[in-house]
């Protein structure tokens, strides 16, 4: 009886020094965003990504400036834009690059040079790179979600794809 006493009382303090230490676990509620949103700005000079104002001492959540509603997020400290970046460079080449070519073919090419081999290539890249092109736009989301290496490996392969094409184009060109 003495025992299961002094246990209890040895139970107590453990338990609210827990209860204590998961406090800041707790998940805030919605309606404190703007009360933390205030919190950080009171000692940063932070600029409105829209205006450029300094929100520095922000009361409410919108910026007195601009008036756009402003909001706290988590980002990543180096964001790993290479892959898609070098994915859509690739795309826009191939779209740029192939217009270009086109229009010389449609100015300077005769009627029949559209059906040799230097224009099927021609009009592969054009299709392929447009494509590329508007997938990567549109999915911009889920390909920055895939595995690095999955990304890597879509940036490598659009840009031998709009190479080995380009080339073709350029080496057939004149046949
Ligand atoms: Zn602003």
């Amino acid at each position: 009886m003495y025992e299961s006493t002094s246990g209890g009382k040895s139970h107590g303090p453990t338990e609210q020094a827990i209860s204590t230490d998961l406090k800041p676990l707790v998940p805030v509620a919605p309606s404190d965003e703007g009360e933390l949103l205030n919190a950080f700005l009171a000692d940063r000079d932070v600029p409105c990504p829209r205006c450029g104002y300094n929100l520095r001492m922000l009361v409410g959540r919108r910026c007195p400036e601009c008036g756009d509603e402003l909001t706290l997020r988590v980002g990543l400290v180096e964001p790993r834009m290479g892959a898609y970046l070098t994915t859509l460079s690739a795309s826009c080449a191939g779209v740029g690059g192939g217009g270009l070519f086109s229009l010389i073919g449609l100015t300077a090419a005769p009627l029949n040079w559209w059906v040799k081999p230097a224009a099927i290539c021609l009009l592969s890249l054009l299709t392929v790179s447009s494509v590329m092109l508007t997938t990567v736009l549109a999915r911009r989301r889920r390909f920055r979600a895939a595995p690095i290496g999955v990304q890597w490996a879509m940036a490598i392969a659009s840009c031998v794809l709009v190479a080995v094409l380009s080339t073709l184009v350029v080496a057939l060109f004149d046949d």
